[in-house]
């Protein structure tokens, strides 16, 4: 396992909010910050030592990014595989491309989540809309299909309550291969977020709650309100998936919390993820500070859980009302991640307020009106 130190140089594919939080982790320690993304301005571009301003799949900038860093990493998993792929025979990218690969299509990932072991929902594989029609009935009704590729914040996908609605799906064969899931009746969302180094080391950060609108995350509440048997068994199926797919770095595992307390995994993220952002103030190791002790080759800390906490997502919408009332919640730590248009429904930022008593919070957080 190579061991990179402060003083040396990380690149970063994507210059995000994902970045620019992980980027400020890894200053804190005296790490370089190199960042390959299309925009000079980008939330981590401003933050960055190195700016690469080109296209991700760009060869030439990808290989420039691979002789300034150290060590390479990513914010999002849209990247282009095979350009990964090639600087993973040049550079070091301890993540390798290989998770990439399989978390860019459905398909392949539900295949993976199941060949660990941790539970799906029933489903099909279809290549086109009369395959669709053919294995419908090996799932039933109600049932959600979604595209194989591109599908993000419920984008690319449909629910189907019944067979008249069926050619409700056939414009998602135009986009690729789909899959089509049994709909399944959860009663609450989670997410597990599992990091793990080079070594095989690994932790799960406490587990958040996850309350979405409009199918993009609203508010995540930490620790979830689930019953202790859920945790364990949460735990486990991530630690699953993060041995068999032989992670370094972080994975966002999301998952469905059932009546009789039984999961089922929905979805990966090979990334940090906006459901882990609390730990940044909420525990002793944030998300950003393992992804980097991970990728580095560092031991990771065990992760410990100062104060219970509600994050709550600001999209464009918010920015003007929360600016007017922040002022009013000493206890609100802001983050704005420096994206110059306010557009509607894009992340703007977050809030994470530490609180001892969660059901209060949520209720001082939807009375500010901000939200609703
Ligand atoms: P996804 O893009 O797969 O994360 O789906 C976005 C959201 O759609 C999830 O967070 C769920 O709220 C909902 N969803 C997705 N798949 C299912 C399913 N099989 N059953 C019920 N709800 C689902």
């Amino acid at each position: 396992m190579k061991t990179i130190l402060p003083g040396q140089t990380i690149g970063i594919i994507g210059g995000g909010q994902l970045g620019r939080m992980m980027g400020l982790a890894a200053k804190e320690a005296g790490f370089k910050i190199a960042v390959l993304d299309p925009n000079m301005d980008s939330p981590c571009g401003q933050i960055a030592d190195i700016r690469i301003v080109a296209p991700y799949d760009d060869e030439a900038a990808l290989e420039e990014l691979g002789e300034v860093s150290d060590v390479i990493t990513y914010e999002f998993e849209n990247i282009d595989y095979e350009g990964l792929e090639r600087l993973s025979q040049i550079a070091y990218v301890p993540q390798g491309a290989e998770l990439v690969r399989i978390t860019q299509n459905r398909i392949a990932e539900k295949a993976e989540i199941q060949a660990s072991g941790a539970p799906v929902a029933n489903y099909v594989v279809a290549e086109s809309f009369s395959e669709l029609i053919a294995k419908i009935d090996q799932v039933g009704f109600p049932c959600i299909v979604k595209t194989a590729y591109g599908g993000y914040d419920g984008k690319g996908q449909v629910k189907l309550e019944s067979a008249n609605d069926l050619e409700l799906a056939e414009p998602l064969f135009t986009h690729s291969a789909c899959i089509a899931e049994a709909f399944v009746p959860f009663k609450t969302e989670i997410s597990v977020i599992i990091q793990r180094n080079p070594e095989g080391e690994s932790y799960c950060l406490p587990i958040s709650e996850n309350i979405h609108k409009h199918h993009i995350l609203h508010e995540s509440i930490v620790p979830a309100r689930v019953a202790e048997a859920v945790i364990a068994k949460a735990e486990e199926a991530a630690k699953k998936i993060a041995d068999h797919l032989e992670l370094v770095g972080t994975l966002a595992v999301e998952m469905f919390v059932l009546e009789n307390d039984e999961i089922v995994i929905n979805e990966l993220a090979p990334r940090p993820h906006n459901s882990g952002h609390y730990s940044i103030e909420a525990c002793n190791v944030s998300q950003f500070h393992q992804h980097i002790r991970a990728v580095c080759g560092w031991p990771l800390r065990k992760p410990r859980l100062w104060a219970s906490s509600v994050m709550v997502n600001v999209l464009g919408e918010h920015v003007v009302p929360l600016k007017k009332v922040v002022m009013n919640h000493p206890d609100w730590s802001i983050h704005l991640y420096g994206k110059a248009e306010a557009k509607e429904k894009r992340k703007m930022g977050h809030v994470t307020i530490m609180t001892e008593d969660i059901e209060k919070t949520l209720v001082e957080i939807d009375s500010t009106g901000i939200w609703s």
